[in-house]
């Protein structure tokens, strides 16, 4: 066993001190959401309880400062992503609202009839909802990319489904059902050949990789804060300026406004056009102070734990009788899924669950991916920088004793 090196890292997460049903708790539910530091704590506490007022409003020295604040978090967050400017940085409240904001913008202004959608059979709901709604206003067709067994994409069948009439290529950065990682630089290039945009799914990526999106070059990228240790209601749509400023508003009200009359409304420039009514100021500090935190470590020692604990996950979890990993695929980030022969998901989950040990099961928001494979879905572990090997044993422990009751 390797020494992760992640002591004092664990330490600044005080949710993790406590207890669950009477054990430690060993929390392997990062995918979903992940726990938050200290640091972001006191940020929103220190927020609330010395700066807050409304944003972007008032003459007087609170609303100044909290506007500071907020604005700053939003250069925080182009820095992380390597925006070109903050005004291609939009604050949302996660990747859903920053895929619907997308979505419906495109269906108003861009999509016609005929026009294909190519997504892949990976897609987080989120992914493809949004995009059968933009799809039946506009006339539009979903196209979907299959996935191979190992749960790669299928690059030749991308190729194969992209053409001249695909408008937008909307695609998951990581798996969060596989963990897989895609191409996204090359699924742009490819779709940039063809004329189509490109939306990246970015939720499970950023907590886990340095993402630089001028280096991938998407049109869109999206990201939740929940999920890379900040929190909930957080989240950075990215745009390309010259296209945000062709899109049409998601929603309107406040903020978003230059002159309203009643004849007449001109809207105000980015990003403040995309970001109606009083914002969730508290949220975009918090995942400043979350971004702070990842940097601090660095990306290289957060990905080299993290890839240590997969490692060691498949080699632990392989010891258990019937297993099958699902997501093998070469390019793997911090998930691993797996189904036991003659168990049930859930039944493992509710087991485990006893023993102080979260993991997700089910369906993961992944429902055609888990009928692709004839799943009713899979146990997901998933890691986070703070987690250790001595959780993994815990988990194969519970795992193999959650087996021996329900063979
Ligand atoms: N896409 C992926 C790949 C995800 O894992 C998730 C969250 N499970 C989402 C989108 C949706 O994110 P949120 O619920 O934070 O909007």
């Amino acid at each position: 066993k390797t020494v992760l090196e992640n002591e004092a890292i664990r330490a600044q997460f005080p949710i993790l001190k406590r207890e669950v049903n009477g054990h430690k708790l060993v929390y392997l539910d990062n995918a979903a959401s992940s726990q938050k530091p200290k640091a972001v704590l006191d940020a929103i506490v220190n927020y609330y309880s010395f700066d807050h007022s409304n944003v972007h409003r008032g003459v007087h020295f609170l609303s100044q400062l909290a506007t500071e604040k907020y604005e700053a978090a939003r250069e925080k967050m182009r820095g992380f992503i390597n925006a070109k400017s903050t005004k291609e940085v939009l604050f949302t409240k996660g990747t859903t609202e920053g895929i619907n904001l997308v979505s419906y913008g495109l269906s108003r202004s861009f999509l016609k009839p005929g026009d294909e959608i190519l997504i892949s059979e990976m897609e987080h709901h989120s992914n493809i909802v949004p995009w059968q709604i933009a799809a039946a206003d506009a006339g539009a067709k979903l196209v979907v990319v299959n996935v191979l067994e190992d749960g790669s994409l299928c690059m030749d069948d991308f190729r194969k489904k992209l053409s001249d009439k695909t408008k937008l290529v909307s695609i998951v950065h990581v798996s969060n059902a596989l963990g897989t990682i895609n191409p996204v630089k090359e699924i742009t290039q490819l779709a940039h050949e063809q004329g189509a945009l490109v939306l990246i799914d970015g939720a499970q990526a950023a907590p886990h990789q340095k993402v630089d999106v001028q280096d991938i070059d998407c049109d869109f990228y999206v990201i939740s804060g929940h999920k890379m240790y900040g929190p909930t209601g957080s989240g950075i749509l990215y745009g390309k300026e010259a296209i945000l400023n062709e899109m049409p508003p998601y929603q309107a009200g406040g903020e978003m406004i230059k002159n309203v009359s009643f004849e007449e409304t001109t809207y105000n420039e980015l990003p403040f056009k995309f970001e109606a009514g009083t914002p969730n100021v508290e949220a975009a500090i918090g995942l400043s102070a979350a971004v702070d935190f990842m940097e601090e470590i660095g990306f290289e020692k957060l990905t080299r734990i993290e890839q240590e604990l997969v490692a060691y996950a498949h080699e632990r979890l392989s010891e258990v009788e019937g297993i099958r990993f699902i997501g093998t695929a070469p390019e793997k980030a911090s998930v691993v899924s797996f189904i036991v022969e003659g168990t049930h998901p859930t039944d493992i989950g509710t087991i485990i669950d006893k023993l102080g040990i979260a993991v997700r099961t089910g369906h993961h928001c992944t429902q055609p991916l888990m009928d692709k494979f004839g799943l009713p879905g899979t146990v997901r572990a998933s890691f986070a920088v703070y987690n250790t090997l001595e959780e993994i044993d815990l988990l194969t422990d519970a795992v193999k004793r959650a087996v021996k009751m329900l063979k």
